[in-house]
């Protein structure tokens, strides 16, 4: 019995509230917060299983956080509002002894930069104070991280190759949207590529590097290596990895939209001055750009998201190919949600369904790779999320087969 404070009443917030208020024997008194206090309404009208309370809050601003957290008195903070306030909620729950799970690393807003080091900064207070922040428990990151775990734990002695496989596949019938939060998902494509090789990290142009991936029950898709947020921490926890990276599928149409959106500036986070105001482009953009939770209702496709891995046992080479794939009309059967906020927040409901049983819980700040993966990789099928294996076959990537 537990009670849980939601922040952030977006595409993933929906996901998450409703999967929490099903599973009442843990999550026993739910409050969902956010900036606009009707989208909470809305989402907690539209479940029956228990009574979800809402409430308004500006998570920028630590005094409020205290203010809504000492009179609610959690157990825990799911955040799932944007990155610019994981730093700020992991300060409110510091103050007042709640443990604090998130899908998304820092950023500043005026940089666009994601790393883990401002949250992993936290540790020694989160240790002290006898309190738990598990970063990152989306789907990627989060689930590709437990996919990683569960792979060294059961098929490996050392892992050598990663490659994560994100596709979408899916068909939302706008001429250009989003899947996540548009501001956060345009600094994160339009940044320089990255991935880990031999020690240290090696950086390329924005989708410079790209090539077909055979996605299961989808078929071959252009992928795009990425820098994304688990590889830092997978880098870290994974013993001798030598190389790890990060690759995702866009639509040559979204490509041909971003093109332009960056040619005319649409893209820049530097303040300019309009009609005696400053603004911030991207911010203007995101204005202008369907919301991620609008998306659901007409979406058709699937996304498919895994790990391949290639690595040792037992002295002998072994691939190893671990994947989901989720039908968006399926998650909007289930909660009235899109694919994407149904990846993202299926495994942050499990992730805090872990720490409140005690399954995975100890003091300090951590990534889920850090936590045994197999509770959680035997529940996650039947929330919606199966998942699939493949042990020696040919991967995508050929030099995994040299
Ligand atoms: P949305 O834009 O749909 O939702 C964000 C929500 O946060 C909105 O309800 C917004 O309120 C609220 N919010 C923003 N600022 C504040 C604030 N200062 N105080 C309180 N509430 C605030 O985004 P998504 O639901 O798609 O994404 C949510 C998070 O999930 C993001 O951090 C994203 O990066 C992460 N994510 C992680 C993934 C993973 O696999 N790990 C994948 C996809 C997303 P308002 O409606 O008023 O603007």
């Amino acid at each position: 019995m537990s009670k849980i404070l939601i922040i952030g009443a977006g595409g993933v917030g929906n996901v998450v509230v409703k999967k929490c208020a099903r599973e009442k024997q843990v999550f026993s008194e739910i409050l969902l917060a956010s900036r606009t206090k009707s989208k909470c309404d809305k989402i907690a009208s539209e479940i029956h299983e228990q009574e979800v309370k809402t409430a308004q809050v500006d998570a920028d601003h630590v005094p409020e956080l205290i203010s809504l957290m000492r009179e609610f008195r959690p157990d825990l903070v799911i955040n799932v509002a944007l990155p610019y306030q994981d730093l700020t909620i992991m300060d409110a729950c510091l103050q007042t002894g709640t443990h604090y799970l998130d899908t998304a690393n820092y950023e500043p807003r005026d940089v666009a930069k994601f790393e883990y080091k401002w949250q992993w900064a936290y540790y020694d207070k989160f240790e002290k104070t006898g309190l738990m922040a598990l970063l990152g428990c989306g789907f990627d990151p989060g689930v590709t991280g437990i996919y990683t775990a569960y792979a060294l734990k059961h098929h490996f002695d050392t892992i050598d190759y990663l490659d994560i496989v994100d596709c979408n596949a899916g068909d939302h019938g706008k001429a250009f949207a989003t899947n996540f939060n548009p501001e956060i998902n345009i600094r994160e494509i339009t940044q320089k590529g990255k991935y880990w090789e031999n020690g240290k990290w090696i950086e390329i142009d924005p989708m410079s590097v790209h090539m077909p991936i055979d996605y299961p029950n989808i078929g071959p898709k252009e992928s795009y290596l990425l820098y994304h947020e688990e590889l830092e921490s997978l880098v870290k926890n994974i013993p001798g990895i030598k190389r790890a990276r990060f690759w995702m599928t866009f639509s040559q149409n979204y490509i041909n939209h971003l093109t332009v959106l960056q040619n005319v500036g649409m893209t820049s986070i530097e303040p300019i001055d309009f009609q005696g105001q400053k603004i911030i482009p991207l911010e203007f953009l995101k204005a202008l750009l369907p919301e991620p939770s609008d998306l659901a209702e007409n979406y058709t496709g699937e996304t498919s998201i895994g790990c391949q891995i290639k690595g040792k046992k037992d002295g002998e080479d072994r691939t190893y190919y671990v994947w989901n794939n989720c039908k968006h009309q399926d998650a909007w059967k289930d909660v009235r949600g899109q694919g994407v906020s149904y990846t993202t927040g299926v495994p942050a409901m499990l992730g805090a369904k872990m720490m409140m049983t005690g399954q995975w819980m100890k003091p300090g700040v951590f990534n889920v790779e850090e936590f045994d993966p197999d509770p959680f990789m035997k529940e996650i099928g039947k929330y919606g999320l199966p998942w699939f294996e493949r042990i020696d076959v040919p991967l995508a990537f050929r030099d995994y087969h040299d």
